[in-house]
């Protein structure tokens, strides 16, 4: 999945920058990039000959990510790979500007890396940005197009991070936690649990000005996991905006996502892509000609699976959580119809988008049933002394299993006589007989049991022999 935005920015950058493309590197591959979100994760104060430590990075990173919830669960709607961009000098900017610590924090530098990554941007220390953001965009026009997420890792040691449409993060130890968080951000438009500054005090989906409970974006969850509405402070606008949790990774590395926060990661996971991979036939009109009729789809799952599939013929479930399903005869009615399947995410980590409602994928296939239900007629019973003798004709033959002539001596308890095997199947006419060698004395009465192929049957009409 990519988003046509993106793809337009791109062309447009790109027509003003050298097509030089670099290297791209598979780190994880789930699927073939339109069906799955791509993560792309770029160079920058890497050297050359740093190029491939940059890949154990990126590596270990992406490894880090997949292993915190939702991205565990959804590990396999994710694929991620590396762009090695070298850069002509090892490390990212220190201009020793900021004025919320006492520089220089650590040693003043100005590096020729790739993208420009600078930490004090806004004078905050620990803000570390790629500037040369047409830079990015130009690389990943040219080397890789069809991204949904960029990651700038930066080759420096020191704590640092950002998140707005890149998630930017150094090499500090806790680079996977700040790549998390920053992904957050970035991916899933989340605030910040911890007050960052009145500039950042938005409505996003973890934070919000409504102080109430039960009318809060998030009350669905209110009471659940520690779910509630928590001030940001106490005195200032900090008192006027509340998040969902007091212990989110959007609040303190090294947390799980709060259940408000994971289910945005959801939401946006179905945003960019659905769990259908595959399907066959293709949707369209399919008839059926008296072969049965195969249907499957091939599902990209998460872990634990909570995916379930229903099945509906003109709006009647008829089969539920299997990938593949086989239609008889009896099975389409006639003339047109619509065949629907339904793939349903219930995972109990989404709420406010409601699973019922919300993660809903369907396909929908016109099932065409123009095959007449067999037609018997002339059923004729004759008395020829000492049996009798039965005939009977069809049409539209198909489908059928056998014809089962039954006979009674009191018009309701009927008894099997004897089984015909149909002689064509092929949707035309036949004609059959037999006889009943030991008719009952007094009254006969018979019918033919038309036993279809897909378990269904159908009665002759009775004739009686009175002997
Ligand atoms: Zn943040
Ligand atoms: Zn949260």
């Amino acid at each position: 999945m990519n988003r046509a935005f993106n793809t337009l920015l791109l062309l447009f950058l790109g027509l003003a920058s050298s097509a030089q493309v670099f290297p791209v590197e598979t780190i994880i591959s789930n699927g073939v990039d339109d069906q799955r979100i791509n993560f792309v994760i770029l160079s920058d104060g890497y050297t050359g000959p740093q190029l491939t430590t940059f890949i154990t990075d990126a590596t270990n990173i992406s490894g880090d990510v997949f292993n915190k919830s939702p991205f565990l669960e959804y590990a396999s709607f994710f694929n991620v790979y590396a762009i090695k961009v070298p850069s002509g000098e090892s490390g990212a900017d220190h201009p020793g500007t900021a004025s919320d610590v006492s520089e220089p924090a650590h040693p003043v530098i100005d590096v020729d890396n790739y993208f420009g990554s600078t930490f004090d941007y806004f004078n905050i220390h620990r803000l570390l940005v790629p500037v040369n953001s047409s830079a990015v965009f130009s690389v990943l026009a040219n080397s890789y197009a069809g991204y949904d997420q960029i990651i700038v890792l930066t080759n420096t040691p020191y704590y640092g991070g950002s998140g707005g449409v890149f998630a930017t993060t150094s090499l500090e130890n806790s680079a996977s936690e700040i790549a998390i968080h920053e992904i957050g951000h970035s991916f899933a438009y989340l605030a910040d649990e911890y007050w960052a500054g009145d500039a950042y005090a938005n409505e996003k989906a973890n934070m919000t000005a409504n102080s109430n409970p039960v009318t809060v974006k998030w009350s669905e969850w209110v009471g659940q996991g520690g779910i509630n509405v928590y001030a940001h402070g106490n005195s200032g606008n900090q008192a006027n905006w509340f998040r969902p949790h007091q212990n989110c990774e959007m609040r303190f590395l090294n947390q799980q996502f709060c259940a408000v926060c994971k289910e945005a990661f959801i939401d946006r996971i179905y945003d960019l892509t659905d769990p259908i991979d595959n399907y066959s036939p293709a949707t369209g009109i399919i008839t059926y000609t008296g072969s049965p009729l195969n249907f499957s789809l091939d599902l990209v799952t998460p872990v634990p699976n909570t995916l379930k599939t229903v099945w509906l013929m003109n709006g009647v479930p008829f089969a539920s959580y299997t990938d593949d399903i086989t239609l008889n005869g009896g099975d389409i009615p006639q003339g047109n119809n619509t065949l629907e399947v339904q793939v349903i995410d219930t995972t109990l980590m989404s709420k406010s988008y409601a699973p019922a409602s919300g993660y809903v994928f369907s396909l929908n296939w016109t099932v065409k049933n123009n095959i007449l239900p067999v037609e018997l007629f002339n059923f004729v019973a004759l008395d020829r002394g000492t049996y009798v003798d039965l005939s009977w004709s069809v049409d539209h033959e198909q489908d059928i299993k056998n014809y089962e002539v039954q006979r009674s001596g009191n018009g309701i308890d009927f008894h099997s006589l004897n089984s015909l095997q149909p002689k064509a199947n092929d949707g035309g006419p036949a004609d059959y007989e037999m006889s009943d060698i030991y008719p009952l004395d007094g009254k006969n009465y018979y019918r033919i049991k038309i036993h279809e192929s897909d378990g269904s049957f159908n009665f002759s009409p009775i004739r009686v022999i009175n002997r």
